[in-house]
This record gives C-alpha cells, sequence and structure tokens, in this order.
C-alpha cells in the first residue's frame, strides 16, 4: 500500500500503573506519525481489550476518509466490523460525510473472537438525551440486554479543545461520577487525545468517537446503547450538520462478534424527552445540556442555544421552576423575546417540534417575539442570540475558573508503566 496515500494503524500498546491505564496505537498519516490514546483509571485496566485494533479503526475511519486514505491494520480487527467496513458501513459514512471518499481497510489479520462482553453500557453526558437513556433503560421487566448496567463518561472532543477542554471534563466528571453513585451504575471514565487528531468537528463524528470507546471494553460490554438526538421520522443520511441523524442506521453497521451498537430514544421526539426527564427528580439538580466551555454560576450557560432551547421547552411544560439550580433563569428571561421570535420561523426539525407544541398547548409568544420574527431574518435573530451567549460567557470566565488537575492523563513512556504489546 502506497504510504503516500494510506493511514496504517499499528498494534495496541497498553501501558499500565497504579492511577491509570493507557492504550495507544500509533497512526502514521503520509505526512507522519501521531499517537492516538485512551486512557482510564487503573482499576479498569483488565476491561480494555488490547488484543484487537477495532476502537482504533473506528475513531480514525473518518480522518482517513476524509483525506482518501486507505487504511492499513498491522494488527488483528474483528471481521465483522471489517467486512462491514468495506461495505454498507463504508457506503453509509460515504454518504453521510460531506468530504469522504470511498477507502478500503486492510487487516494484517481478522479474527471472530467473542471477548466476553455481556454488560450494557451508554454514554452518559447527563443531557436529555442522555436522562431518556437512564430513565428508559433502568425500568423494571426490561429484557437484560436493554437493563443498563453501566455507563461511559468521554472526553473525546466535547468538551472543547486542549487544557479548557481538560479542565471542563474534570469539572463535569465529578458530577456524572456523583449521580452514575446516586443511581448504582459503575462509571468508566474515558479520556483521549482524540480530537486532536481529527479534523472534523466533533457534532459531524461524535458516533464514530464515542462507539470506539465502547470497542475498547468489549471484555466487558455486549451492547453499546447511544442516545438518539431525533425522533426516527427525522432520521437522514445526507447533507446533515449532526452524525445522529444517522444514528439508528449506523450503529448497527458498526458491530462486531461480540459488541451490539443500539440507537435509543429515536421513539420519542426531543420534546417528549425532556416531559419524560422533567419527571425524573435527579435530573432537576443535574441536567446539563450547555454547550458552553466556560465554567457558570449554574451547570448551564442558561444561554447558548442548547441552554435556551431546554429553557423554552421547559417552560412550555410548566417545569421550568424545578430546574433553579442548574439554570439561571434571569439570563433566559433576557434572551427568551429574540429566542422566541427564532423559532417561530426556523427550519430546524428540533425547533419545528417546539413550534408544533406551541401551538399545541395554546402557548401565547409575546407580541414583541412575533413582530421581531416577521421583521428579523432568521439569521440576524441567531447572530444576537449568540452575541448574548458570548457576552454571558466572556462574564463567567472573568468570574470562575475551571478546575487544574484533571483526571489522570498520563505522559507516553512516564517512569513506572508496565508495558504490553497486544
Ligand atoms: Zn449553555
Amino acid at each position: 500500500m502506497d504510504p503516500a496515500r494510506s493511514l496504517s494503524i499499528s498494534k495496541p500498546l497498553l501501558q499500565v500503573n497504579d492511577r491509570s491505564a493507557r492504550l495507544s496505537v500509533i497512526a502514521r498519516f503520509p505526512e507522519g506519525p501521531q499517537e492516538l490514546w485512551f486512557a482510564v483509571p487503573g482499576a479498569h485496566a483488565q476491561k480494555l481489550s488490547s488484543a484487537t485494533c477495532d476502537a482504533f479503526v473506528v475513531a480514525l475511519y473518518a480522518a482517513a476518509a476524509e483525506r482518501g486514505l486507505d487504511v492499513r491494520v498491522d494488527g488483528p480487527m474483528s471481521k465483522l466490523l471489517l467486512h462491514s467496513l468495506n461495505g454498507q458501513g463504508g457506503e453509509l459514512l460515504h454518504t453521510l460525510l460531506s468530504r469522504a471518499r470511498k477507502v478500503r481497510v486492510h487487516a494484517e489479520e481478522t479474527h471472530g473472537q467473542l471477548w466476553g462482553g455481556r454488560g450494557v453500557y451508554a454514554g452518559f453526558s447527563a443531557g436529555v438525551d442522555s436522562f431518556h437513556t437512564l430513565v428508559t433503560h433502568t425500568r423494571p421487566g426490561l429484557p437484560r440486554d436493554q437493563r443498563l448496567t453501566g455507563l461511559f463518561f468521554n472526553n473525546v472532543g466535547s468538551h472543547g479543545p486542549d487544557e479548557l477542554g481538560a479542565g471542563m471534563y474534570a469539572l463535569r466528571e465529578r458530577r456524572v461520577r456523583a449521580l452514575a453513585a446516586q443511581v448504582g451504575l459503575p462509571l468508566i471514565t474515558v479520556s483521549s487525545n482524540l480530537h486532536s487528531l481529527l479534523r472534523t468537528s466533533f457534532q459531524r463524528t461524535h458516533t464514530l468517537r464515542n462507539v470506539a470507546v465502547a470497542l475498547l471494553f468489549q471484555k466487558v460490554c455486549g451492547t453499546f446503547l447511544y442516545s438518539s438526538l431525533v425522533h426516527y421520522r427525522d432520521i437522514k443520511t445526507r447533507a446533515v450538520p449532526d452524525m445522529s441523524y444517522a444514528d439508528a442506521v449506523l450503529l448497527p453497521l458498526l458491530r462486531t462478534e461480540t459488541l451490539t451498537c443500539q440507537s435509543t430514544g429515536g421513539e420519542s421526539t426531543r420534546f417528549d424527552k425532556t416531559r419524560i426527564v422533567s419527571k425524573y427528580p435527579l435530573s432537576h439538580s443535574a441536567l446539563d445540556v450547555c454547550v458552553s466551555h466556560r465554567m457558570s454560576a449554574t451547570i448551564n450557560c442558561s444561554a447558548c442555544w442548547k441552554c435556551l432551547r431546554t429553557e423554552l421547552a421547559l417552560e412550555l411544560l410548566g417545569t421550568l421552576s424545578r430546574y433553579e439550580s442548574v439554570f439561571q433563569i434571569e439570563r433566559y428571561r433576557r434572551c427568551r423575546t429574540v429566542y422566541i421570535a427564532s423559532v417561530l420561523h426556523s427550519r430546524d426539525p428540533l425547533l419545528g417540534e417546539l413550534r408544533e407544541q406551541i401551538e399545541e398547548l395554546g402557548f401565547t409568544p409575546p407580541v414583541a417575539a412575533r413582530v421581531l420574527g416577521r421583521l428579523a431574518p432568521e439569521a440576524a435573530l441567531r447572530a444576537l442570540l449568540r452575541a448574548y451567549a458570548r457576552a454571558y460567557a466572556r462574564r463567567d470566565a472573568a468570574r470562575f475558573e475551571l478546575p487544574k488537575s484533571p483526571v489522570p492523563r498520563p505522559e507516553p513512556l512516564a517512569a513506572g508503566y508496565v508495558t504490553q504489546r497486544a
């Protein structure tokens, strides 16, 4: 395979010490090698599937496809996963990732290994979709393979770049750890440098990033539940701003002999999920929907697009006051008129759901919002809302400092590590 037109992935290297474990590969791009690592607390070292490249192939697939690079895997990988990436799965990703070209994956060795994982895990961020998964997959009477047995909390790019992202991850990790303890589910925290190797935005590749984490844990995880963003009626596989639109189709194509990947929550609209979650008391003090990468006086900045969408939904449901400890309601009040004006005319399907509910529930939007919605273009309203959010973020940055010492981030070949090549 021509090194100038391919990406090669080495066998994984596992390094373990008392505090943490780190599984890494060398990814050789045409311009040179880069290391890709995932790190977990030492207690989870034995759960890592260090004898297969599955996780790394899925993690790096988008980077290769968007550059038209064939992938050479210098180690073992799942026969099923390889077959999918060179067939249905690869075709779907080629359709889904706007710049992707068709590429082939070649593996040194394939296997049909059963790694033993029987647990049911979900990625958990404490957002509405995550809480909905937690509520619906811990109900009594569920079939065994639908009942949650553990949670992942990942740093694979959603918390922001570099030190800022590491600080946000550390802050959120504390909250999610406390919540997992309250619901009695084991939590595996995973950090990574994946975001520094991928050029594509988190939104366009997050399904692959999070499935990669589940693939690391095939010794304990047999079913990976991934919370859907949209209702089944809004599934799309082309020209989408967020990979989630295709999750229900994509996830089953990323399975291995051990691991089944499943989208969950597509039976409910975002609004219905918010209704279900708002009846779950633990969410009242822990809901985290915010996309701001700044620490705030409350868990949520209360002014970014995702905070506003949730606050309006909660207001329509009559449950916003239950969330006074996680939202700064006065910020919402200041942005509310402009936000409702933007919702009234948006083409975003998730805002369309809110518009439907405004009509269905007989909610009367403020007169100013209706007038503004008619007079101002949606782009101008969105720009104004972004300006509000930026101003609040600047204010928060001046007032709050993120944690300095995030979860263990072991350095390569640090003293005290025992290393083992799979
Ligand atoms: Zn926010």
